[in-house]
């Protein structure tokens, strides 16, 4: 186990498999913008990355999630996730999508050992979803891809929904209807100010109180108790059925001093913050002939030297002008 600067430990492992994405979400990787993207040889094999995986799971990481941009885009993914469902150490390994493609790959996601997924869906109007994510889409293709995982035997399947004042902040009490006989877990978030290109701003933010408001106007919900340090959400449910709904408020009640998770680039950085400017390469460490112990000493001078608490220094950031230059969301993975 080891504690960064600030006393946390290292416990999760977000892992960007592409960089690609088939969305343009307005509040991730607007349209229009030109991007640039790694090349093949850029990113990690899924060899170098499993590699890595069982080099550092003496360090504490118990949770790992799969995540991209849009990482059903990388082929054959299932072979990646049927090797990192068997590491020893891995309690839980989950995926984040955009669901575009999870109707076609839900079987073959769980038969390689995947339990649980999040699929991300902002609006449940077609025209709206369309805009939002940048490409014509029918929300019932979505639809489709979460019944599908829900058949499949995938558990929990939750969705997150980013909220944006002006967006989507009307759809919060339709989607919590929707998707509430389900039994899907939905999770709202607020808006944040990720990368540098969706045009945040503060009066964009539609906060978690404000949504709980919303939503305690339609439903009678409790607190659920977290159920382990460093858990993001802040998780409610539904006196009637039991059902939760989560809420992460990274901009109104920021929760650095939990955090816990380590980041992995698809091409081989580390980071220690979803706001950094920039990373610690392990690609080269992985292509050289350097021994697990090598790359495990790389992450423990990272993680112990690491004092990253942006969400709680945001606010006095943008009190005194200053704008940080950050990595995109789809490069370092939401
Ligand atoms: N492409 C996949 C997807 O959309 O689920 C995985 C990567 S995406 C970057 C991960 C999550 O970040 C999604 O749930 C998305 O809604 C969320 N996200 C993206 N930009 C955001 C923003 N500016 N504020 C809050 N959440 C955001
Ligand atoms: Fe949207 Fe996810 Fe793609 Fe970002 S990475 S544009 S959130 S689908
Ligand atoms: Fe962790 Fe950085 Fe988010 Fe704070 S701002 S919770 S340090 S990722």
């Amino acid at each position: 186990m080891i504690k960064d600067l600030l006393g946390r430990e290292l416990r999760d492992l977000r892992i960007s498999i592409t960089d690609r994405c088939n969305f343009r979400c307005a509040y991730c990787m607007p349209d229009g913008e030109s991007y640039e993207f790694f090349s093949r040889q850029e990113i990690l094999s899924f060899e170098e990355i499993t590699r890595f995986v069982r080099a550092i799971i003496p360090l504490g990481i118990r949770k790992v999630r799969l995540t991209g941009g849009e990482p059903l885009l990388r082929k054959h993914i299932e072979n990646l996730i049927q090797v990192l469902s068997g590491l020893e150490g891995i309690q839980d390994l989950s995926l984040t999508t955009n669901g575009f493609l999870l109707k076609e790959k839900a079987k073959v996601l769980k038969e390689a050992g995947l339990k649980r997924i999040t699929v991300s869906l902002p609006s449940l109007k077609d025209e709206k979803l369309s805009y939002l994510v940048g490409k014509k889409v029918k929300v019932s293709q979505i639809l489709e891809g979460i019944e599908k995982a829900l058949e499949v035997g995938l558990r929990p399947v939750k969705v997150n929904v980013c909220v944006a004042k002006g967006l989507n902040d009307d759809e919060v009490v339709d989607i919590a209807k929707f998707f509430k006989p389900m039994g899907v877990v939905v999770r709202f978030i607020e808006f944040m100010d990720v990368g540098n290109l969706n045009s945040w701003s503060i009066d964009r933010v539609f906060s978690v109180r404000e949504m709980l408001s919303l939503l305690e106007k339609h439903f009678e919900l409790e607190p659920v108790e977290r159920a382990y340090r460093g858990e993001v959400a802040e998780r409610y449910r539904y006196k009637d059925d039991g059902v939760e709904v989560g809420f992460i408020s990274s901009i109104t009640q920021p929760f650095c001093g939990d955090c816990n998770r380590l980041r992995l680039t698809a091409d081989g950085k580390l980071l220690t913050c979803l706001f950094a400017s920039d990373g610690h390469d392990v690609k080269n460490l992985l292509r050289s002939d350097a021994s697990d112990e090598e790359i495990r000493s790389l992450v423990k001078n990272v993680w112990s030297l690491r004092k990253d608490r942006y969400s709680e220094q945001r606010l006095e950031l943008l009190k005194k002008g200053i704008a940080l230059k950050k990595i995109e969301m789809f490069k370092v993975g939401g």
